[in-house]
């Protein structure tokens, strides 16, 4: 049985005493409760360390989502993997397609981004999807092919273990529009498929892949029955605390019923 990973992206949201109290009450929300599910909450860098200190009395993660390129000196602005480990985060949402396409992230800035992360023993959450016109022209296989290949495919088989992949098709992020299960699968088994060939059946067995896009507390056990969907990346859903731990024990049933 392979147990889930739900982790909540907020983006650029909340006030530091909306952060505080969202955070209370997922920790409230998950007292108590047995989990097979490992849940990993990504504030703005602000929250970041209130975030750790309230996950040290609960159950949960905490992952920024960015990291500079670089490891540290005359980059205003920037924040390092260091300065991310020593306040107490242990991932990093690393190729948000909103990095990718705002902010003009390539797949060779995203390699360093693994890199530097992997280095000080963050673990990265990376992040591959395509695009709409990708999949009305049918590209989205090779698109996301090359994604992988370009900024993961360079890592040796230790340093592989460590990835977290989330496949998030751009058209699904923050539409309502959501892949359906058999989109998912697809698409989830494939990137498995891509991560056999170069690092064997084991390793593409045990590489978590996450689906997000428009997951909310209506789709995510459907999206997580799938059989190659290992949970999911959450954005707009993770800012409700009802909401997300719905999410959660939908992901405690998925394995409960695979
Ligand atoms: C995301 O930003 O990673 C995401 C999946 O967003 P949403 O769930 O809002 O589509």
């Amino acid at each position: 049985m392979k147990n889930k990973i739900v982790a909540g992206n907020w983006k650029m949201n909340n006030t530091f005493s909306e952060a505080e109290d969202l955070l209370l009450a997922i920790a409230e929300g998950i007292d108590g409760m047995i989990l097979e599910t490992e849940i990993i909450i990504c504030p703005p860098f602000l929250y970041l360390e209130m975030a750790a200190d309230i996950a040290e009395e609960s159950n949960f993660y905490v992952g920024a989502q960015n990291v500079s390129t670089e490891e540290k000196g005359a980059y205003t602005g920037e924040i390092s993997a260091s300065m991310l480990k020593t306040s107490g985060v242990d991932f990093c949402i690393i190729g948000h397609s909103e990095r990718r396409t705002l902010f003009g992230e390539t797949n060779t800035d995203l390699r360093k981004k693994i890199d530097v992360s992997l280095a000080n023993d963050i673990i990265p959450v990376f992040c591959v999807g395509e695009h709409l016109a990708d999949r009305e022209t049918e590209k989205h296989f090779e698109v996301v092919k090359n994604q992988l290949e370009e900024s993961l495919f360079h890592l040796d088989t230790n340093q592989f273990e460590q990835i977290i992949i989330a496949y998030e098709p751009v058209w699904a992020i923050g539409t309502g529009i959501t892949a359906t299960p058999q989109q998912a699968q697809e698409m989830h088994a494939f990137i498995r498929s891509v991560i056999e060939q170069k690092y064997g059946t084991e390793h593409a067995y045990n590489t978590y892949i996450l689906y997000g896009g428009s997951c909310n507390a209506q789709n995510a056990l459907d999206l997580f029955m799938c059989k190659d969907v290992d949970g999911g990346l959450i954005g707009g859903a993770s800012l409700n605390v009802n909401d997300f731990i719905e999410i959660i024990n939908a992901a405690e049933t998925s394995t409960k019923n695979n």
